[in-house]
């Protein structure tokens, strides 16, 4: 046989995507399938993005792109970058990749060594650890259950912080819990942070930013503004795939330190080389035009209304929840319902029977390091949202 090495054993399958697969086949069966699964919008992206990119097919050959990505797009992604952080980021610092999981995925690859250790707050996403490890570093996971917002706590991080910490990654707005930290939150974690300087950077993956419901997103480098030691000790993921509802587009961004930037530029050079020419014309579309950033406004706008109906029907099922700040996730606690003696054995169990006996597709809580949850999105029709939810509490109510 042809054998599977030892990295690639290692990772875990993808439980949304399981969820989908298993979604799809109840469906193709003929089943009605409420979707709360999706970690996309269904939205389609702004109008100028597609424009744009039938224009250049018209007018050019679609040749390679440069390996670090266009120069238009890096500046443009570069400036759009600098103007929310409130510093510089120069075309030398931003590098282009297929997706925000590319670039977390070569930066990893390019900057931790064996024993290298990753903070991660649970519950978190599910690439994360297994993209820590095919970088060869170690997850240092913390538990954040739902009675701290499922945030860090600077005593945990205290806690967690040893000589080996490359990173904390921070994940605000959050997948899967969508909880966002303040400005004060952030420089309480990182003045435990800084007592590490220079060893320890912060990774924030910002993919989230623009889709927030209440205060507008905290920029990590604006709140950690004056504290030595980390201000300067910050690596950013962003990208248009949630906020422009470009998933399929496969375009993400990296800044960071030049030299770490060409330590990626060379990776992908030997890997990918530049992200699709054509999917790079559709996101510097995105970034530059001010048609996409208002068709981005109304998306938030619905994202608004959905949120606010499923949080209300999540509610009137029983759930126990924290409300989340942004992204399109809801992350209620089932705990209850789970466990020795109780209805279900665990939230593996429960999302089962949601998925098979009712039709409701939801991703349990135990593929976030969170048992006893479910995330729900909220990328769906408000019409799915309100049907789905009465069929959620009729579920948990009845004691079948
Ligand atoms: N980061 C987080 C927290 C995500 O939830 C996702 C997508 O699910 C990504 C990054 C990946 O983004 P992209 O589709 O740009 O690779």
């Amino acid at each position: 046989p042809l054998d599977i090495n030892a990295v690639a054993r290692s990772i875990k399958p993808s439980a949304t995507l399981a969820i989908s697969a298993r979604a799809g086949e109840l469906r193709a069966a003929g089943r009605k399938v409420f979707n709360f699964s999706a970690g996309e919008p269904d939205f389609a992206p702004p109008a100028a993005v597609a424009a744009s990119v039938t224009r250049r097919l018209a007018d050019a050959p679609v040749g390679y792109a440069p390996v670090p990505g266009l120069p238009q797009l890096r500046d443009a992604a570069a400036a759009e970058l600098s103007a929310y952080h409130g510093v510089e980021i120069t075309r030398d610092q931003l590098i282009v990749s297929c997706g925000a999981k590319h670039s977390l995925a070569n930066l990893f690859m390019v900057t931790l060594d064996p024993g290298d250790e990753v903070v991660i707050a649970a519950p978190y996403w599910v690439s994360y650890p297994e993209m820590v490890r095919l970088g060869g570093g170690t997850s240092k996971i913390v538990s954040c259950p739902r009675a701290q917002g499922f945030k860090l706590t600077p005593a945990q991080l205290r806690e967690a912080v040893g000589p080996k910490t490359k990173y904390l990654l921070l994940n605000s707005p959050s997948n899967p819990t969508g909880v966002a930290y303040t400005t004060a939150e952030l420089r309480a974690l990182a003045e435990v942070l800084a007592e590490r300087a220079p060893q320890t950077w912060i990774l924030t993956d910002d993919i989230y930013r623009k889709l927030t419901y209440g205060q507008p997103s905290v920029s990590v480098v604006r709140a950690l503004a004056g504290i030595p030691g980390i201000e300067d000790q910050i690596v950013i993921v962003d990208g248009v795939s949630k906020s422009h509802a470009m998933t399929g587009w496969r375009i993400g961004f990296l800044a960071a330190p030049v030299p770490v930037a060409k330590a990626v530029t060379a990776i992908q050079g030997q890997t990918t080389s530049g992200a699709s020419t054509p999917a790079q014309w559709a996101a510097l579309a995105a970034v530059t035009e001010a048609s996409a950033k208002a068709e981005v406004e109304v998306m938030r706008e619905r994202f608004t209304e959905r949120r606010a109906a499923m949080i209300k029907g999540l509610r009137a099922a029983g759930a126990e929840l924290v409300e989340p700040d942004g992204a399109f996730y809801v992350f209620p606690d089932f705990s209850a319902l789970c466990g020795e003696g109780a209805r279900f054995a665990d939230d593996l169990a429960l999302a089962g029977f949601l998925l098979e006996d009712k039709g409701l597709a939801t991703v349990p809580g135990t593929a976030f390091g969170a048992p006893g949850h479910l995330r729900l999105s909220f990328a769906c029709s408000m019409d799915d949202i309100e049907a789905g939810m009465e069929l959620l509490r009729q579920a948990l109510a009845s004691s079948a």
